[in-house]
């Protein structure tokens, strides 16, 4: 009881000053009990968060804050310090320590681990050989290998994101730079101080850094997840340190000073040196080699400071970067006080700098920075968090009122010539968050801004929208969706219905559009506009359209082997499996595996696919092509189609949007378009066909304007394979025939 008290006493002197919460008594008496049998894993993470110094102790900020926090709260953890990140990992999951010096928060670590706010922000970037410069984005790292330190949290993010990457595991981060340098991967993910440390000073000289990696480090104390009250406790510690303290660290740590250090020590040593020898050389040899060793110093100071700004800023804007931005929002945070957040995200900004050309774009984006640098004031944040997000901080004083949101939103659109003389414009849409109570972490605020500006991208582009908290149900819906859409895949909670394609002409069905379904345990049916974008979002669409792929193809291969009399299967293909430079050899491997001849498949595309004048893409398009596969674009009035780009491909089918079709006959605007539209077709030499014929008027008004195909629940709803015969078939052309029919008949009688 006596200890307990001691215990809550000790601990409420340090936070007497604060806003902080002493720990409960409940709290204090479980540290008690716990004070002596608490492990805390470590493990070097050089050069800035963890490394033994050359008396073989342990120094780092991870660890200046560990120590800062045993000191608040009277407890000294018994210290396991573990050969690599992984293992520190592998023994907090198998419970043989209790909590983690230094970890970021991860869905995989949060099956183990819970997590206090963040202490510190670390940007990770992606380095290359020189001369492989190109690959600045993760993007472009499909099918390359990629080095990262194995166990960390930015290993589980890019094996989370970019499955196609081939993640190489290593040790630390010494050996994926080693391994990089040696040309064994083609990239390595790491922060910007363990560069330094590792290619600077081990002088590996063919190795640059080329931008952000796309994930940071937001860098917490991790505890045991069956221990909640130990998370509350160390929070708590954190809590309580001082700001003055807080910021000694930052100070000593946050630059990567140890070189400084090293700088520090080379020059005395250097300089014990010179004072030996001065007796024995000559004046002019000590001036040349103190100049050179000047030159050296300033030369490291300029690299080291070059790195630290890459690390808080953004290298296109010279605006801070997300890292950056985290840092002055969580002193925003600290103070208690309310602050505003708006995040412009520019409109349709990717598709764009793709048709542009990337020179064009960034020019765009440093001319958008000095825009908002020159219309807001100068005391505000402005940031660029990466792509076409650019983030605003205002501070109690400015909280937005519309008026200015309004005029900010204008100010981006305003034109602007850039040096090619070229006028761009662009539009933004904002989200927009007001925080008037502290959020229990300064990221939770970052959040909420995110959706709001996806909220507002989904309801209006081109304005704001402010954050309000039945937004956020959305988000974590997504994340659910997400882990129950992978586990669907492999328990095959998946299948295909199949909707009859007919041709006017003949008379008769020529092809069936696969299309995918979801038979959710407990939801029932997911309709596939539900998780389609979610699956092309997540990555997960590359396994998904490989298995819609091939039960197509299986099933029918089997309907051809019963005789049944069609012509193709169309398959829909997103835009990121066609992105994907393996798909052509995917799509032969699995005609091969099926035995189905390449002229039964087509392939349902849609027009965004050639926004971007990818060579890649018209490559697999020519290859396939060749094979004698079919090709229709789907959808085809609702994106952006250049003429031109039509007249050069290899597509048979325009198949126009249901859209158009549905309201055919009642509205006259659609029946300019579908008019239009299969005249286009017509012109050059491809075949038209219309989805989404419902009522026989519109059937005859596709007759009359020669529209070749249909497809729609006028003739039949997509079906089980098992509802396919040869009778079926029969039955529907029989339909179709006597529907042209009467149309003939009633064009004669008017
Ligand atoms: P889509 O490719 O344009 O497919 C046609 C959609 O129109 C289908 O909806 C179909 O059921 C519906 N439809 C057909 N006739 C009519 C009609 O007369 N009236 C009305 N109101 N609707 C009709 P579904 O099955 O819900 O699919 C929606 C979209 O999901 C598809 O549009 C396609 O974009 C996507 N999708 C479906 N299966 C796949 C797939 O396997 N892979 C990919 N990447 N996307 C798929
Ligand atoms: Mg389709
Ligand atoms: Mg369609």
């Amino acid at each position: 009881m006596l200890i307990r008290f001691v215990l809550v006493f000790l601990f409420c002197t340090r936070v007497a000053t604060g806003a902080v919460e002493p720990l409960t008594d409940a709290e204090a008496l479980w540290l008690q009990q716990h004070r002596d049998s608490l492990r805390v894993g470590i493990a070097e993470v050089p050069p800035q968060q963890a490394y033994l110094n050359a008396q073989g102790q342990l120094e780092g900020l991870a660890i200046e804050y560990l120590d800062a926090v045993e000191h608040a709260l009277g407890i000294k953890f018994e210290r396991v310090l573990l050969s690599s990140y992984g293992e520190m990992m592998g023994q907090a999951r198998a419970r043989k320590i209790d909590l983690v010096y230094a970890a970021s928060r991860t869905p995989g670590r949060e099956q183990f681990l819970s997590f206090t706010s963040p202490y510190n922000y670390v940007s990770n970037n992606i380095f290359v050989r020189k001369g492989d410069e190109q690959n600045n984005n993760l993007t472009y790292f499909s099918d390359k290998s990629f080095a990262v330190t194995s166990g960390t949290a930015v290993a589980e993010y890019v094996s989370e994101n970019y499955p196609s990457i081939k993640l190489v595991p290593a040790h630390s981060s010494r050996e994926a730079f080693n391994l990089l340098a040696a040309g064994q991967v083609d990239g390595v993910g790491a922060t910007a101080a363990s560069a330094y440390k590792h290619v600077f000073e081990a002088g590996l000289p063919n190795i640059t850094l080329v931008g952000p990696l796309g994930y940071d480090y937001a860098i917490s104390l991790g505890a045991r997840n069956d221990w909640p009250v130990l998370t509350r406790i160390l929070q708590k510690g954190l809590d309580s340190l001082p700001p003055a303290q807080v910021e000694a660290i930052e100070q000593r740590w946050n630059r990567p000073a140890d070189k400084a250090r090293v700088d520090l020590e080379r020059i005395k040593d250097s300089l014990t040196w010179l004072l030996t020898a001065v007796a024995l050389v000559i004046a002019a040899g000590l001036f040349w080699w103190n100049r050179s060793l000047k030159r050296e110093i300033r030369q490291r100071c300029e690299a080291e400071s070059q790195l630290s700004f890459l690390a808080y800023h953004d290298a296109t804007t010279g605006l801070l970067n997300r890292p950056g931005f985290l840092q002055a929002l969580d002193k925003a945070h600290k103070t208690q006080q309310p602050y505003a957040l708006v995040l412009l995200g520019l409109d349709q900004f990717r598709i764009k700098n793709e048709l542009w050309g990337q020179h064009i774009g960034n020019e765009l984006l440093r001319h958008l920075a000095q825009r908002l640098a020159a219309f807001l004031p100068a005391h505000m944040t402005v940031a660029r968090l990466g792509g076409d997000e650019f983030a605003v901080l205002f501070p109690v004083a400015d909280l937005p009122q519309d008026g200015m949101l309004n005029q900010l939103v204008r100010e981006v659109r305003r034109p602007m010539v850039l040096a090619d003389r070229s006028v761009q414009v662009v539009s933004a849409t904002c989200g927009v968050v007001v925080i008037e109570r502290p959020l229990e972490r300064a990221e939770l605020a970052l959040q909420q801004v995110e959706v709001a500006l996806k909220h507002a991208k989904g309801n209006q582009r081109g304005g704001f929208l402010r954050y309000d908290v039945s937004m956020g149900q959305n988000d974590i819906q997504d994340q659910l969706w997400k882990e129950q859409l992978a586990l669907a895949i492999e328990h095959d909670q998946l299948f295909l219905e199949y909707q009859p394609q007919l041709d006017l002409h003949k008379h008769k069905v020529v092809g069936f559009e696969a299309l995918v379904r979801w038979q959710h345990p407990e939801r029932g049916r997911v309709a596939p506009c539900d998780f389609i974008p979610l699956a092309e979002r997540t990555g997960l669409i590359s396994a998904l359209g490989d298995w819609v792929l091939k039960t197509a193809c299986y099933q029918a291969a089997r309907w051809r082997n019963q005789g049944l009399d069609f012509e193709y299967v169309a398959v829909n293909v997103s835009v990121r499996q066609f992105a994907d430079a393996d798909f052509a050899r995917k799509v032969m491997a699995v005609l091969a595996e099926t035995g189905l001849p390449a002229s039964a498949l087509e392939l349902e595309i849609t027009e965004t696919l050639f926004m971007g004048e990818d060579e890649d893409v018209r490559n697999t398009l020519d290859e396939l092509s060749a094979q004698g596969i079919r090709f229709s674009i789907d959808d085809f009035g609702t994106g952006f189609s250049s003429l031109l780009y039509l007249k050069q491909l290899p597509v048979e089918t325009l198949k126009l949007a249901q859209e158009f079709v549905l309201d055919l006959a009642d509205n006259s605007s659609s029946l300019q378009i579908v008019n239009a539209a299969t005249r286009l077709g017509h012109s050059l030499g491809m075949r038209v066909i219309a989805e989404g014929v419902e009522g026989e008027d519109v059937e005859h008004i596709l007759q009359g304007l020669n529209c070749d195909m249909v497809q729609g629940f006028l003739y039949s709803r997509p079906v089980n394979p098992s509802q396919v015969s040869a009778e079926w078939l029969q039955e529907l052309g029989w339909r179709c025939e006597a529907m042209a029919q009467q149309a003939e008949y009633v064009a004669s009688t008017e």
